[in-house]
């Protein structure tokens, strides 16, 4: 079956098929790690993992790699401010390398927590300084790169198109041009591909050009050109890369190789935090770990991210992620009774919900209609291990352990709670509906919320 995929770079939906052979090579735009890593960049990795699992559930292999960022970049979208790393570096009084080790291994366990396979090359920008540099080197010998006293850059004017990816358009740009903090720059869009190092600077290193350290995009470029060669499948981050990273990644690998290094740019839309931005001052930014200390299998946030398109913004509420995880427990029980039930169903039957599932995540990943066929099959009311086997084929694609237990950290409750618990379940047995709501009462009032369900009673933090 044919797949579709929506290609930035075209702003259509194009088909796919690998440039090469079996194989489809593919580059993610990795973490930038000296900080934790949020539930909005992992919205970013689920849609990676996503991808991933239908092209192989479609009978492709994969060479995929993911950067590391571990040199930092600057703390603008430009090549102004304070790098990143060392700033993180200064407020944990550790040294740059340490916090970078410190968050990759963070960030690692975050996906194993949501089910999200490693590609099959991993590569630290720190382990890939000389290939930069040859790099920088190969865009100064095309005439694309210039010196000053501060940096090297990349000539914008020099390409024929610059901005195809975002349709930005320079003529109408640089009359207002932002502040330019460097007089020596050609063009208020030139960025830098090799910085030479302040002083004080502590990742440096030693090159043609002096004490330097690598501009923001150099790495991606060297690095996709080295492990998938100057042209790939498919180059994959997030959307608010667009307009600056993958823009000068292009830049980079056309000024060096005359092309375009990926034929199909794939973006992930942003996770928002109650129908706003995430961000530190308003204290939103979440991660896996408080999903899981509220209580949560990190796998419902999963489930969450497949309730809209990954081209959709997804609005991150507590609540979405409480029917989540409900949808989740309910998945799971359905399964379980398909797996016990002895009913046959007819071929045509089975065929007829893989065609659907197959139909929906080849078309650009349309988990939403993908989860109505799995829904369809949990509710049919014949019982029959086929069904569950079918299922079980799916979670190859959706990754959500159906046949594994839920995953939910039970809170600890203090002994007083768990007497009056203990208390409450006797009166509720012995139908003493007066105690038990007096019961009920006295654990609202030490801070608890009750919830009362045909599966029992439930008591958490409020
Ligand atoms: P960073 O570590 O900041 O370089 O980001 C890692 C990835 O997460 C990039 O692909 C970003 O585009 C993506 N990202 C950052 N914030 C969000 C968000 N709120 N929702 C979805 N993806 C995000
Ligand atoms: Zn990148």
């Amino acid at each position: 079956m044919n797949i579709i995929f929506y290609n930035t770079l075209t702003k259509t939906k194009e088909e796919f098929k690998p440039l090469e052979g079996n194989t489809v090579r593919i580059y993610t735009c990795g973490p930038t790690v000296y900080k934790d890593a949020s539930i909005g960049n992992m919205k970013s990795y689920i849609f990676m993992d996503n991808l991933r699992r239908v092209l192989k559930y479609n009978g492709y292999d994969l060479k995929h790699a993911m950067n590391i960022t571990d040199v930092g970049h600057l703390v603008s979208d430009g090549d102004e401010g304070e790098d990143k790393m060392l700033k993180a570096a200064r407020e944990e009084k550790k040294s740059p390398l340490e916090i970078a080790a410190y968050y990759t291994t963070k960030f690692f366990e975050d996906l194993d927590r949501l089910n999200i396979d490693r590609p099959e090359i991993i590569c630290k920008a720190t382990d890939h300084i000389e290939d930069m540099m040859n790099f920088v080197q190969k865009l100064l010998d095309n005439g694309y790169a210039y010196e000053t006293s501060t940096a090297i850059y990349f000539d914008v004017s020099k390409l024929d198109k610059y901005g195809i990816l975002s349709g930005i358009d320079l003529r109408n740009q640089r009359a207002g041009a932002r502040v330019e903090v460097d007089k020596e720059k050609r063009n208020p869009y030139d960025f830098a591909l090799w910085i030479k190092a302040p002083e004080n600077h502590i990742m440096k290193w030693e090159s043609k050009w002096g004490l330097c350290y690598p501009g923001w995009h150099i790495e991606c470029s060297a690095m996709s050109n080295k492990y998938l060669g100057e042209e790939f499948d498919i180059h994959t981050g997030g959307i608010d890369l667009i307009p600056t990273h993958h823009e000068n990644e292009i830049a980079q690998s056309k000024g060096c190789t005359g092309k375009i290094p990926a034929r199909f740019w794939m973006h992930c839309e942003f996770l928002l935090i109650d129908g706003g931005k995430m961000s530190k001052s308003l204290g939103n930014t979440y991660l896996v770990q408080d999903l899981i200390d509220k209580g949560y299998d990190p796998l419902a946030y999963r489930m969450l991210c497949f309730t809209s398109h990954y081209r959709n913004k997804l609005n991150f509420t507590w609540d979405a992620l409480t029917s989540a995880q409900n949808s989740l427990i309910k998945l799971k029980e359905g399964y379980s009774k398909h797996k016990e039930g002895e009913a046959r169903v007819e071929e045509n039957v089975l065929a007829e919900y893989k065609q659907k599932f197959l139909e929906a995540i080849n078309d650009d990943l349309n988990m939403p209609v993908a989860m109505s066929v799995v829904w369809e099959i949990i509710k049919n009311p014949t019982k029959s291990k086929q069904l569950a086997d079918l299922l079980l084929d799916f979670d190859k694609v959706l990754g959500i352990k159906i046949d594994e237990p839920l995953k939910q950290k039970q809170e600890e409750l203090p002994e007083e709670i768990l007497e009056l618990i203990e208390k409450r379940k006797k009166a509720r047995q012995e139908k003493n509906w007066a105690l038990s709501d007096e019961l009920r009462d006295k654990i609202i009032e030490n801070g608890y919320a009750v919830k009362d369900s045909k599966d029992g009673m439930t008591v958490e933090k409020i």
